[in-house]
Protein backbone atom coordinates (compact mmCIF):
# COMPACT_ATOMS: atom_id res chain seq x y z
CA UNK A 1 0.00 0.00 0.00
CA UNK A 2 1.01 3.60 -0.73
CA UNK A 3 1.54 5.54 2.23
CA UNK A 4 -1.40 7.16 3.33
CA UNK A 5 -0.43 11.67 2.94
CA UNK A 6 -4.22 12.71 3.33
CA UNK A 7 -3.84 14.52 5.67
CA UNK A 8 -1.37 16.75 4.39
CA UNK A 9 -2.97 20.12 3.27
CA UNK A 10 -2.52 20.02 -0.60
CA UNK A 11 -1.21 23.54 -2.41
CA UNK A 12 -2.42 25.52 -4.87
CA UNK A 13 -1.03 25.39 -8.29
CA UNK A 14 0.33 28.62 -9.56
CA UNK A 15 2.11 28.03 -12.37
CA UNK A 16 3.08 24.64 -15.05
CA UNK A 17 6.44 24.08 -16.86
CA UNK A 18 7.16 21.79 -19.28
CA UNK A 19 8.48 19.56 -16.49
CA UNK A 20 5.73 19.50 -14.34
CA UNK A 21 3.22 19.27 -17.51
CA UNK A 22 5.51 15.80 -18.22
CA UNK A 23 5.35 14.70 -14.70
CA UNK A 24 1.31 14.95 -15.09
CA UNK A 25 1.28 12.92 -18.09
CA UNK A 26 4.14 10.63 -16.63
CA UNK A 27 2.60 9.75 -13.64
CA UNK A 28 -0.42 11.78 -11.65
CA UNK A 29 0.55 10.31 -8.42
CA UNK A 30 3.95 12.16 -8.70
CA UNK A 31 2.60 15.32 -9.97
CA UNK A 32 0.44 14.91 -6.57
CA UNK A 33 3.39 14.69 -4.43
CA UNK A 34 5.53 17.02 -6.06
CA UNK A 35 3.36 20.07 -6.69
CA UNK A 36 0.61 19.63 -4.89
CA UNK A 37 1.77 18.41 -1.85
CA UNK A 38 5.97 20.00 -2.31
CA UNK A 39 6.81 16.58 -0.61
CA UNK A 40 10.89 16.43 -0.91
CA UNK A 41 11.89 12.82 -0.78
CA UNK A 42 15.63 12.00 -0.01
CA UNK A 43 16.06 9.07 -2.40
CA UNK A 44 18.74 8.68 -5.41
CA UNK A 45 17.35 8.92 -8.86
CA UNK A 46 19.55 6.61 -10.58
CA UNK A 47 22.59 4.13 -9.32
CA UNK A 48 25.36 4.45 -9.02
CA UNK A 49 25.50 7.77 -7.23
CA UNK A 50 29.10 8.92 -8.25
CA UNK A 51 28.01 8.24 -11.81
CA UNK A 52 24.96 9.74 -11.79
CA UNK A 53 25.77 12.87 -9.54
CA UNK A 54 28.79 13.28 -12.31
CA UNK A 55 26.41 13.46 -15.05
CA UNK A 56 24.35 16.12 -13.41
CA UNK A 57 27.22 18.04 -12.28
CA UNK A 58 28.60 17.72 -16.00
CA UNK A 59 25.76 18.89 -17.88
CA UNK A 60 24.81 21.79 -14.91
CA UNK A 61 28.65 22.86 -15.88
CA UNK A 62 27.91 22.46 -19.82
CA UNK A 63 24.87 25.15 -19.59
CA UNK A 64 27.13 27.38 -17.64
CA UNK A 65 30.03 27.33 -20.06
CA UNK A 66 27.59 27.93 -22.92
CA UNK A 67 25.76 30.71 -20.88
CA UNK A 68 28.74 32.56 -20.14
CA UNK A 69 30.14 32.55 -24.11
CA UNK A 70 26.83 33.54 -24.95
CA UNK A 71 26.67 36.50 -22.96
CA UNK A 72 30.64 37.28 -23.97
CA UNK A 73 33.21 35.68 -22.23
CA UNK A 74 35.69 34.54 -24.87
CA UNK A 75 35.97 31.26 -25.72
CA UNK A 76 39.84 30.94 -24.72
CA UNK A 77 38.75 31.93 -20.99
CA UNK A 78 36.62 29.77 -20.72
CA UNK A 79 38.12 26.79 -22.92
CA UNK A 80 41.45 27.88 -20.19
CA UNK A 81 39.49 27.05 -17.21
CA UNK A 82 38.10 23.42 -18.06
CA UNK A 83 39.75 20.72 -16.03
CA UNK A 84 37.82 17.46 -16.95
CA UNK A 85 38.00 15.95 -20.11
CA UNK A 86 34.65 14.83 -20.87
CA UNK A 87 33.43 18.59 -20.16
CA UNK A 88 36.64 19.46 -22.39
CA UNK A 89 34.66 17.30 -25.55
CA UNK A 90 31.61 18.50 -25.28
CA UNK A 91 33.15 22.37 -25.15
CA UNK A 92 34.78 21.90 -28.45
CA UNK A 93 31.83 19.63 -30.00
CA UNK A 94 30.05 23.46 -28.86
CA UNK A 95 32.61 25.90 -30.45
CA UNK A 96 32.12 23.84 -33.90
CA UNK A 97 29.27 23.85 -33.75
CA UNK A 98 28.37 27.93 -32.72
CA UNK A 99 32.41 29.29 -33.82
CA UNK A 100 33.91 30.85 -31.27
CA UNK A 101 32.36 34.18 -32.43
CA UNK A 102 28.66 32.39 -32.36
CA UNK A 103 28.55 33.01 -36.36
CA UNK A 104 27.31 29.38 -36.64
CA UNK A 105 24.10 30.20 -34.87
CA UNK A 106 23.85 34.41 -35.98
CA UNK A 107 21.88 34.86 -39.15
CA UNK A 108 23.27 37.73 -39.67
CA UNK A 109 25.35 40.56 -37.57
CA UNK A 110 22.34 42.15 -36.37
CA UNK A 111 20.70 38.76 -34.54
CA UNK A 112 20.03 39.06 -31.37
CA UNK A 113 20.87 36.33 -28.92
CA UNK A 114 18.06 35.87 -25.44
CA UNK A 115 20.82 33.43 -23.20
CA UNK A 116 18.75 31.71 -19.93
CA UNK A 117 15.91 33.80 -21.11
CA UNK A 118 12.74 33.15 -18.95
CA UNK A 119 9.27 33.90 -20.37
CA UNK A 120 5.46 33.39 -18.50
CA UNK A 121 2.12 34.02 -20.15
CA UNK A 122 -1.38 33.65 -18.56
CA UNK A 123 -3.44 30.06 -19.20
CA UNK A 124 -6.11 28.36 -17.55
CA UNK A 125 -6.44 30.39 -15.04
CA UNK A 126 -2.43 30.07 -13.70
CA UNK A 127 0.93 31.12 -15.35
CA UNK A 128 2.73 29.07 -18.22
CA UNK A 129 6.21 29.42 -17.47
CA UNK A 130 9.39 28.23 -19.60
CA UNK A 131 13.76 28.99 -19.34
CA UNK A 132 15.04 28.67 -22.75
CA UNK A 133 18.44 27.76 -23.29
CA UNK A 134 18.89 30.14 -25.59
CA UNK A 135 16.60 32.04 -28.33
CA UNK A 136 18.09 33.88 -31.55
CA UNK A 137 16.05 36.31 -33.81
CA UNK A 138 16.95 37.24 -36.84
CA UNK A 139 16.42 40.53 -38.48
CA UNK A 140 13.87 38.60 -40.98
CA UNK A 141 11.75 38.04 -37.45
CA UNK A 142 12.51 34.26 -37.36
CA UNK A 143 13.33 32.85 -33.82
CA UNK A 144 15.40 29.95 -33.16
CA UNK A 145 15.39 28.17 -29.98
CA UNK A 146 18.09 26.22 -29.42
CA UNK A 147 17.82 23.47 -26.00
CA UNK A 148 21.23 22.13 -25.22
CA UNK A 149 20.62 18.34 -24.45
CA UNK A 150 23.64 16.51 -22.31
CA UNK A 151 22.03 13.10 -22.05
CA UNK A 152 23.95 10.15 -22.30
CA UNK A 153 21.60 8.40 -25.11
CA UNK A 154 20.30 10.30 -28.54
CA UNK A 155 16.96 10.56 -28.36
CA UNK A 156 14.51 9.39 -30.82
CA UNK A 157 12.90 12.46 -32.51
CA UNK A 158 9.59 10.96 -31.99
CA UNK A 159 9.85 11.06 -28.46
CA UNK A 160 11.08 14.36 -28.60
CA UNK A 161 8.01 15.44 -30.97
CA UNK A 162 5.85 13.92 -28.57
CA UNK A 163 7.53 15.59 -25.21
CA UNK A 164 5.74 18.67 -23.41
CA UNK A 165 9.17 20.54 -23.94
CA UNK A 166 8.52 20.75 -27.73
CA UNK A 167 4.90 21.72 -27.32
CA UNK A 168 5.70 24.11 -24.21
CA UNK A 169 8.54 26.04 -26.10
CA UNK A 170 7.45 27.13 -29.40
CA UNK A 171 4.06 27.58 -27.86
CA UNK A 172 4.69 30.34 -25.31
CA UNK A 173 6.79 31.71 -27.62
CA UNK A 174 3.98 31.87 -30.12
CA UNK A 175 1.88 33.34 -27.27
CA UNK A 176 4.55 35.42 -25.06
CA UNK A 177 7.52 36.21 -27.65
CA UNK A 178 6.31 39.65 -28.40
CA UNK A 179 8.45 41.24 -26.50
CA UNK A 180 11.68 39.99 -28.59
CA UNK A 181 9.99 41.25 -31.63
CA UNK A 182 9.16 44.39 -31.01
CA UNK A 183 6.15 43.73 -29.76
CA UNK A 184 4.65 41.96 -32.02
CA UNK A 185 3.68 37.98 -31.52
CA UNK A 186 6.24 35.82 -33.44
CA UNK A 187 4.10 33.92 -36.59
CA UNK A 188 4.18 30.24 -35.23
CA UNK A 189 5.57 29.52 -38.48
CA UNK A 190 8.32 32.41 -37.70
CA UNK A 191 9.50 29.72 -35.15
CA UNK A 192 11.80 26.81 -34.99
CA UNK A 193 13.19 24.79 -31.80
CA UNK A 194 16.90 23.03 -32.34
CA UNK A 195 17.68 20.37 -30.08
CA UNK A 196 21.31 20.31 -29.96
CA UNK A 197 23.47 17.49 -28.19
CA UNK A 198 27.00 18.00 -26.88
CA UNK A 199 27.87 13.71 -26.70
CA UNK A 200 26.10 13.94 -30.85
CA UNK A 201 27.28 16.94 -32.35
CA UNK A 202 25.77 15.71 -35.82
CA UNK A 203 22.52 14.58 -34.78
CA UNK A 204 20.76 18.24 -34.47
CA UNK A 205 16.70 17.39 -33.91
CA UNK A 206 15.43 20.50 -35.68
CA UNK A 207 11.21 21.29 -34.96
CA UNK A 208 9.57 23.73 -37.41
CA UNK A 209 6.30 25.02 -36.38
CA UNK A 210 2.86 26.41 -38.10
CA UNK A 211 -0.33 28.09 -37.39
CA UNK A 212 -2.46 24.76 -36.85
CA UNK A 213 0.32 22.33 -34.44
CA UNK A 214 -0.16 25.88 -32.60
CA UNK A 215 -3.30 25.94 -32.26
CA UNK A 216 -3.74 22.47 -31.57
CA UNK A 217 -0.84 23.16 -28.48
CA UNK A 218 -2.96 25.97 -26.84
CA UNK A 219 -6.01 24.33 -26.48
CA UNK A 220 -4.30 20.69 -25.15
CA UNK A 221 -1.95 22.72 -23.16
CA UNK A 222 -4.92 24.77 -21.27
CA UNK A 223 -7.11 22.03 -20.96
CA UNK A 224 -4.20 19.61 -19.62
CA UNK A 225 -3.65 22.65 -17.33
CA UNK A 226 -6.98 23.26 -16.00
CA UNK A 227 -7.16 19.01 -15.29
CA UNK A 228 -3.90 19.35 -13.41
CA UNK A 229 -5.05 21.99 -11.40
CA UNK A 230 -8.20 20.00 -10.41
CA UNK A 231 -6.47 16.90 -9.56
CA UNK A 232 -7.90 15.45 -6.08
CA UNK A 233 -5.81 12.98 -4.06
CA UNK A 234 -8.27 9.87 -4.68
CA UNK A 235 -7.26 10.26 -8.53
CA UNK A 236 -3.60 10.60 -8.17
CA UNK A 237 -2.98 7.33 -9.51
CA UNK A 238 -0.11 5.57 -9.40
CA UNK A 239 1.31 5.07 -12.89
CA UNK A 240 1.04 1.30 -14.53
CA UNK A 241 4.30 1.52 -15.96
CA UNK A 242 6.56 0.32 -12.88
CA UNK A 243 9.87 1.13 -14.69
CA UNK A 244 8.89 4.55 -14.01
CA UNK A 245 9.23 3.95 -10.72
CA UNK A 246 13.22 2.57 -10.60
CA UNK A 247 14.11 6.42 -11.41
CA UNK A 248 11.19 8.52 -9.12
CA UNK A 249 12.71 9.41 -5.67
CA UNK A 250 9.13 8.60 -4.55
CA UNK A 251 8.74 5.06 -5.17
CA UNK A 252 9.09 3.45 -1.29
CA UNK A 253 6.33 6.46 -0.37
CA UNK A 254 4.43 4.33 -2.98
CA UNK A 255 5.67 0.87 -2.09
CA UNK A 256 6.98 0.94 -5.06
CA UNK A 257 10.62 -0.92 -4.18
CA UNK A 258 13.50 1.10 -2.51
CA UNK A 259 16.43 0.25 -4.56
CA UNK A 260 17.27 2.90 -7.29
CA UNK A 261 17.39 1.77 -11.12
CA UNK A 262 20.98 1.33 -12.51
CA UNK A 263 21.94 4.47 -15.26
CA UNK A 264 22.51 1.63 -17.62
CA UNK A 265 18.99 0.52 -17.76
CA UNK A 266 17.50 3.45 -17.58
CA UNK A 267 15.98 4.29 -21.04
CA UNK A 268 15.29 7.79 -22.66
CA UNK A 269 11.48 6.62 -22.27
CA UNK A 270 12.15 6.72 -18.71
CA UNK A 271 14.73 9.79 -18.64
CA UNK A 272 13.57 12.32 -15.77
CA UNK A 273 14.06 15.84 -17.28
CA UNK A 274 17.90 17.43 -17.66
CA UNK A 275 17.79 18.41 -14.13
CA UNK A 276 20.51 21.44 -15.19
CA UNK A 277 17.46 23.73 -17.05
CA UNK A 278 14.40 22.31 -14.96
CA UNK A 279 12.31 25.12 -14.76
CA UNK A 280 11.22 23.57 -11.62
CA UNK A 281 14.95 22.92 -9.91
CA UNK A 282 15.72 26.62 -10.65
CA UNK A 283 14.41 29.07 -8.37
CA UNK A 284 13.25 31.12 -11.67
CA UNK A 285 13.03 34.73 -10.91
CA UNK A 286 10.05 36.35 -12.10
CA UNK A 287 11.46 39.92 -12.27
CA UNK A 288 13.12 38.89 -15.10
CA UNK A 289 10.97 36.80 -17.26
CA UNK A 290 8.90 38.53 -19.77
CA UNK A 291 5.16 38.41 -19.41
CA UNK A 292 2.14 39.64 -21.48
CA UNK A 293 -1.87 39.67 -20.88
CA UNK A 294 -3.37 37.11 -23.31
S1 LIG B 1 7.20 5.87 -7.49
FE1 LIG B 1 6.07 5.39 -9.37
S2 LIG B 1 3.92 5.62 -8.81
FE2 LIG B 1 5.12 6.66 -7.23
S3 LIG B 1 5.23 8.78 -7.87
FE3 LIG B 1 7.05 7.77 -8.66
S4 LIG B 1 6.52 7.10 -10.73
FE4 LIG B 1 4.61 7.58 -9.68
Amino acid sequence: MPADTSATMPYPITRFSQASLQDYLDCRRRFYLRYRLRLVWPALEAEPVEAFERETDLGAAFHRLVQQHLVGVPAELLTARIADADLAAWWRAYLDFVRPDLSGIRPGADARLYPEFGLSAPLAGVRLVAQYDLVVVAPTGQATIYDWKTSRRLPQRQRLAARMQTRVYRSLLAMAGGSLNGGAPFPPEAITMIYWFPGFPAAEARFAYDNAQASRDRQALESLMAEAQALEEKEAFLTDDERRCRFCTYRSLCNRGVQAGTMDEEDESLETEDSSTDEDEVDLDFDQITEISL
